[in-house]
């Protein structure tokens, strides 16, 4: 029996779990589909206080991780395949394994959306990708599109161009929901060709397990055509990790966790923290507030129940 589980081991599982650590509740992460959550699919961060220079995504995770560990932290990899709230303790099967906690801070965050077309699924490492950091570099001087009108579509892109003869990136609108500055870094990057009001609607080559190109459409004009694309990113945003708690834990339209104020899911003893709840500011530096203030709140609990 646990005392407190985290789900997720990134910027928000790894702060609660340094927390919870720190206060002696021997916290079990457990890692879950992606080690170290979105910052370990970024490059440089230069907006987390306190590295005036920046720093390295998967170091800046690495280093929580480690921080985590150093209080007496377990680290186990691992999904939740099946929960049961519906009495303390929660039960979790991890793998085929049940486990027991007291408390359980659900810090899942959100995975990457696709687009949902036939073939995307079927070219998935075979051209299609949803991070670039983990395979832009398979792309030195070939021609490379990037999906999606926001932030991470910006960053992408420019990242990409480190590789790619050219990267075109295609948005279904004219305007952005990315922040001015990464825009216009974007904007201003020589090898970035914009495709606004357009459309992916298919990907070639199933046959040859190889991403040879794209039929694209303008939606204001209709026109569509084929163009050539050896490297197909998608970075249209994310979708909640909560499937083993619809049902259980209030959740939104989207299965982002309901909150019920500070850290608090709809089942007592159960906090949330980060991503997996948070759709609005989903940066680092939330997250792992997020993950002090949901430990936080696992020790009050423990504590009024007298643990
Ligand atoms: P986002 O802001 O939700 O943008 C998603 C984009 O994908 C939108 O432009 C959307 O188009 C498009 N899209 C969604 N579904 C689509 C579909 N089926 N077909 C075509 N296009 C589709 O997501 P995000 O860019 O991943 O950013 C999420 C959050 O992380 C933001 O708060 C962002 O600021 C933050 N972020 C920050 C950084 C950084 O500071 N370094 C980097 C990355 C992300 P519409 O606009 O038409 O809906």
């Amino acid at each position: 029996m646990r005392n407190v589980i985290v789900l997720g081991s990134g910027c928000a599982g790894s702060t609660a779990a340094i927390y919870a650590a720190r206060a002696s509740l021997n916290p079990l992460v457990v890692i879950g589909h992606e080690p170290g959550g979105q910052l370990s699919l970024t490059t440089d961060v230069e907006n987390f206080p306190g590295f005036p220079e920046g720093i390295n995504g998967p170091d800046l995770v690495e280093n929580m991780k480690r921080q985590a560990e150093r209080f007496g932290a377990e680290f186990i990899y691992g999904s939740v395949m099946e929960a049961d709230l519906s009495k303390r303790p929660f039960r979790l099967n991890i793998d085929g394994e049940w486990h027991e906690a007291r408390t359980l801070i659900v810090a899942s965050g959100a995975s990457a959306r696709w687009l949902g077309l036939a073939n995307e699924q079927k070219l998935i490492g075979h051209g299609v990708s949803s991070c670039a950091t983990c395979d832009g570099a398979f792309y030195r001087d070939r021609k490379i599109m990037v999906v999606g009108g926001g932030d991470s579509a910006m960053e992408e892109a420019t990242f990409l161009t480190r590789f790619g003869s050219e990267v075109t990136l295609v948005h279904r609108r004219d305007q952005f929901r990315a922040s001015k500055i990464m825009l216009e870094r974007a904007r201003s990057n020589p090898k970035i060709k914009f495709l606004l009001n357009t459309v992916v609607e298919d990907i070639h080559d199933v046959e040859k397990k190889l991403v040879t190109g794209v039929r694209l459409r303008n939606l204001v004009t209709s026109a569509v055509w084929e163009q050539e694309v050896d490297g197909f990113f998608v970075a249209i945003g994310h979708i909640p990790n909560t499937r083993p708690f619809a049902g259980q834990l209030e959740l939104d339209p989207d299965g982002y966790i309901l909150s019920r104020g500070g850290a608090r899911t709809s089942v007592t003893g159960v906090f949330h923290a980060g991503d997996v709840q948070d759709r609005t500011y989903r940066q680092a530096i939330t997250a792992a507030g997020a993950g002090c203030m949901a430990a936080m709140e696992a020790e009050r609990f423990l504590e009024a129940e007298g643990h």
